[in-house]
């Protein structure tokens, strides 16, 4: 059990000028895991006013050395890759396997991409006697969200960096140990004083005095759609940049000749190995009417065989989800769903069989819902838990008009045998990724959603986009 009783600002760690002190417990068993400072608007003040006097130096740096010191960064990383792991399933509860494969990987992957994008884009471009120049927005306010928290503290911080803006990150309330190792190894790579910064403390408070700074040049938010409103409000007066990634009810389509294994492999992938806490988890699954049951039959006992349990055991594939607030949460839409007339043919309310005395756990089961209509709440809303709902399809042209009819956008997936037939369906789904079969994320390639899931894409020369601002010199 270690505490987290400073902020960095400025290059060292910072005892904080407000706020309170936390307690922390493991999301696999309840037990306390130390205790956190949440800072306050003082601090938010002084990290910009420090991440403003940095940015005079860091955004006239060459590529050069921005890249130079994201290459220390990615060896500082790798050398606390399994620090960051630990971190990720201490706050959240991610099973430790999926820590070390994918939450630690998928951040590394950002700076590598980010140094990438630095080292391909010109930053200046000559159009005759006109000169284009990239350049950056001044600091920036990185809010980030619990569920995939290296990735997305990596992600974001890496394209900052390599625009040339400094940095603000406020990561969620539940991701501070992963923020704690992540702001070591920032500071190990010998980032110069005030180009990163980090203030711990609650989104109401911290989150919302960043976007509303006028000292902040943009603001980079991944979390809910309720949140996103009240950041963008709260940055509206000083028409800061304010870049978007929520949520999403992502459709997994199901044509009438998918393989199923490969479908119900996605479900595992992208949906149960996070206990569904996934913006872009697979949480509408629609099939082909005629086929109900034979894919029922291949999925229910795949779910059934699932070890749920402690995400520190390396035997365990589905961990606790996040806090009991959030266990409590699910199960309201697992019950809400039953009352819409959903049927669970697996799972249901109520804690799973866990074994270890993990009673305090916020374990779930994996939840099918069947009888499902797409105007049920249980379909259009978030639900952040390994809760399913699958609707049945007549023609494909039905599951393409259910696999829009949301007001999110962020990913889709389609599943059949016919390629040709497979990237039509795609190319009419509105949604920022689709997933074709049993295809492996590219996380080098731009991430964002359409609609209500957002509106500016991370990752890569993209997200190092999101981070610039364009100017022309007339005559240069
Ligand atoms: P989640 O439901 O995944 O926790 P949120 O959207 O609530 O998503 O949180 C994402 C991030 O936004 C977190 O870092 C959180 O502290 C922060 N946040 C919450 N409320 C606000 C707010 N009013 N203004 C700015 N940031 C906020």
């Amino acid at each position: 059990m270690r505490d987290i009783d400073h902020l960095w600002i400025d290059g060292t760690r910072t005892t904080p000028l407000e706020g309170t002190v936390e307690e922390r417990t493991h999301p696999a068993d309840g037990s306390p895991t130390g205790r956190v400072v949440m800072g306050g608007a003082a601090d938010v003040d002084r990290a910009v006013t420090a991440a403003d006097r940095a940015f005079d130096h860091w955004s006239r740096t060459t590529p050069e050395e921005r890249i130079a010191l994201l290459e220390n960064l990615l060896v500082e990383f790798d050398r606390r890759a399994d620090d960051l792991a630990d971190a990720v399933t201490e706050d959240m509860g991610a099973p430790v396997t999926l820590a070390r494969g994918a939450h630690v990987p998928s951040g590394r992957t950002q700076i590598a991409g980010a140094i990438e994008a630095a080292r391909a884009h010109a930053f200046e471009e000559r159009r005759g006697n006109t000169v284009i120049r990239h350049e950056p927005l001044g600091p920036a306010a990185l809010i980030t969200p619990w569920n995939f928290p290296v990735l997305q503290m990596a992600g974001k911080t890496a394209s900052a960096l390599a625009a040339g803006c400094t940095v603000v990150l406020k990561p969620a309330e539940s991701a501070a140990r992963s923020a704690e190792v992540f702001a070591e190894v920032v500071h190990a790579a010998g980032t110069p004083a005030g180009v990163f910064n980090l203030v711990h403390g609650h989104g109401a408070v911290v989150g919302s005095a960043l976007a509303a700074h006028p000292g902040i040049g943009v603001v980079s938010f991944t979390g809910s759609l309720t949140t996103a409103v009240r950041v963008t409000t709260a940055a509206a007066p000083t028409m800061k940049r304010v870049l978007t990634e929520l949520g999403g009810k992502s459709p997994q389509i199901l044509l009438p000749d998918a393989d199923f294994d490969v479908a119900v492999g996605a479900v595992h992938r992208w949906m149960m190995a996070m206990t569904g806490q996934l913006c872009s988890a697979p949480s509408r699954t629609l099939v082909p009417r005629a086929r109900m049951e034979e894919f029922l039959s291949v999925l229910v006992p795949s779910l059934e065989a699932l070890t749920v349990g402690d995400p520190r055991d390396p035997a365990t594939d589905m961990g606790p989800l996040v806090s009991e607030a959030q266990w409590n949460t699910v199960q309201g839409w697992i019950r809400r769903g039953l009352a819409e007339g959903a049927r669970a043919v697996t799972g249901g309310p109520g804690k799973p069989e866990v074994a270890g005395g993990l009673e305090a756990g916020h374990y779930v089961r994996p939840t099918v819902l069947v009888d499902v209509t797409n105007d049920m709440a249980v379909a259009r809303e978030e639900i952040f838990g390994p809760v399913m709902s699958v609707i049945p399809h007549d023609t494909v042209e039905e599951a393409i008009a259910i696999a829009n009819d949301t007001p999110y956008g962020l990913a889709a997936y389609v599943v059949g045998a016919d390629r040709e037939r497979v990237e039509e369906v795609a190319s009419r789904v509105r949604a920022g990724a689709v997933l074709l079969n049993d295809a492996e994320l590219d996380w080098t390639a731009p991430w964002g959603g359409y609609k209500q899931s957002g509106n500016g894409r991370e990752f890569g020369v993209e997200g190092m986009l999101g981070f610039l601002e364009t100017k022309v010199i007339h005559g240069g």
